[in-house]
């Protein structure tokens, strides 16, 4: 059963409501304890794509949480994308007496496979035959990398191991294994299982976890076809399989929390410029995730170098920032949000900002979508104009715009509540819900006044429009208008 959208149609609403203001660079914030009854005040400071993670909670949570985000979506008559991240093939420990251990530097522990209680001196790991995986001189990561075991020897199913470096371990904590090699399917069972109820809620986006081959990015499409897929880049193998991964997702996820254990943590910086890199010459979406305002789960202020990390990813051309342990659990969700805003507006306000990385304009791509999505951007760009309205149908043209990264806001008008969902994931992009009118006089004159009622546009502004005529066919992309709000539309 799905649930029921937000209804933004600006036609539809003629009281000025006054556009609420959000920086083109967008926020995705998890959702979680902290935050799933302050989604309104996380809305009203910046959010633009809720993240429901299902590594944590059951099936109810997540439907509660899902809808309460479209309540308050509904309420602001405001479109928020709902992204869900799949558990994926993570390994965990199991758990321990009292739910804790302290694991001491040089002491010798042993480690099998299993996910229950662990025996004094003893780690289970929940990856089938471990000792198989696992020889001498491998390297093991609990805790997402805390805590570091060397691997020393091994008798049956059991692999004796000298801690590294120590620390406190929890129940159910992440492990790596970055020196072995641990087959596992993609999608899990667990997966599947996820995937089926995130079809019935009919969400905008996926996250894949630990994905490393565009097969398994294909096999997920197939379960879920009207859904962007985000493949999370948190493996080196997804470092290294970049290229065919960028080829079937809709868009990508720098999740740095794993990938900082997979690789030298040293090299991540760079990892992360490569990869965002090659998702705008592949004109995919990117999300810039994990620790990016980290303290803020116990302070409500950012450290200078968080606020850094967030200005440099927007620099850097992504198209959104996200927040995860700040607002699913910590004690400031809503001055999280409202920290990456005002950063990433101050950023948008810079010169720097104009000259962050962008796909070519690709005149090799001889499609009526691609010339006009080039005409466009050209346009706006050599009027300085500020904005691109775009009549969508299946948000295919919007997507093309946005990625040559205009410096134009582009507002994506679609009767289609999915489609306008799930635009609110590209940078630059106002996804907008609008009715679909019989000629594309009307959806012009209809669209402009009701832009300016609402604040978007001002009086007498210059704006480029695409659309495709006649109205209501999707892939029909084919005029390109240049127009002053309020003036008469007449093409005849
Ligand atoms: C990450 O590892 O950075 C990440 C976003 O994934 P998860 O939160 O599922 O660990």
């Amino acid at each position: 059963m799905s649930q029921p959208r937000p209804t933004t149609d600006p036609s539809s609403s003629p009281t000025a409501r006054g556009a609420r203001q959000v920086p083109f660079t967008k926020i995705v914030a998890t959702i979680g304890p902290a935050s799933e009854d302050r989604v309104g005040e996380l809305i009203d400071a910046g959010l633009s794509v809720a993240r429901i993670n299902f590594s944590h909670g059951e099936e109810g949570e997540a439907r509660e949480r899902i809808a309460k985000v479209r309540a308050a979506a509904q309420k602001r008559c405001t479109p928020i994308g709902i992204l869900v991240d799949l558990p994926g093939p993570k390994m965990r420990t199991g758990t321990f007496p009292g739910g804790r251990v302290e694991l001491v530097e040089r002491e010798v522990i042993r480690m099998r496979t299993g996910s229950g209680e662990a025996l004094p001196g003893e780690v289970l790991i929940d990856v089938p035959a471990i000792h198989e995986s696992l020889k001498p001189g491998h390297r093991v990561f609990l805790n997402d990398g805390q805590i570091e075991i060397l691997v020393e020897d091994g008798f049956g199913e059991t692999v004796v191991g000298r801690v590294e470096r120590g620390g406190s371990l929890g129940n159910r904590k992440g492990v790596h294994m970055p020196d072995s090699v641990v087959d596992y399917e993609l999608p899990t069972p667990r997966d599947r299982a996820w995937l089926k109820f995130a079809k019935e809620l009919d969400v905008e986006m996926v996250g894949v976890s630990f994905a490393a081959q565009a097969k398994e990015l294909r096999e997920i499409r197939a379960l879920i076809p009207n859904a962007a897929i985000v493949a999370k880049v948190e493996r080196r193998a997804a470092v290294d399989n970049l290229d065919e991964l960028l080829e079937e997702a809709d868009g990508i996820m720098v999740a740095r929390g794993d990938l900082g254990v997979e690789l030298e943590l040293a090299d991540l910086p760079l990892v992360q410029k490569s990869a965002l890199a090659a998702a705008v010459r592949a004109g995919k979406f990117t999300i810039t995730a994990t620790e990016m305002l980290e303290s803020m789960i116990h302070s409500s202020r950012p450290t200078r170098a968080e606020v850094t990390d967030v200005a440099n990813a927007v620099l850097d051309g992504t198209d959104a920032v996200m927040l995860s342990a700040e607002t699913a659990i910590g004690d400031y969700p809503v001055e999280a949000v409202q920290q990456m805003s005002q950063i990433a507006f101050s950023v948008e306000q810079s010169q720097r900002y104009q000259h962050r990385p962008r796909l070519k304009l690709n005149p090799a791509e001889a499609t009526f979508f691609n010339a006009i999505a080039m005409a466009a951007v050209h346009t706006a760009n050599a009027l300085g104009l500020k904005r691109i309205v775009a009549f969508t149908e299946t948000g295919n043209t919007v997507r093309l715009i946005s990625r040559y990264r205009p410096n134009a806001e582009i507002i994506g008008l679609s009767p289609n509540p999915s489609v306008v969902a799930r635009m609110t994931s590209l940078a630059h992009v106002r996804p907008v819900l609008f009715r679909r009118e019989v000629s594309l006089e009307d959806m012009i004159h209809i669209a402009s006044e009701a832009l300016e009622l609402r604040g978007v546009c001002e009086s007498g502004e210059e704006i480029v429009i695409v659309a495709g005529v006649p109205p209501g066919v999707a892939r029909s992309t084919n005029v390109m208008k240049l127009h002053r709000i309020g003036e008469e539309v007449k093409f005849h």
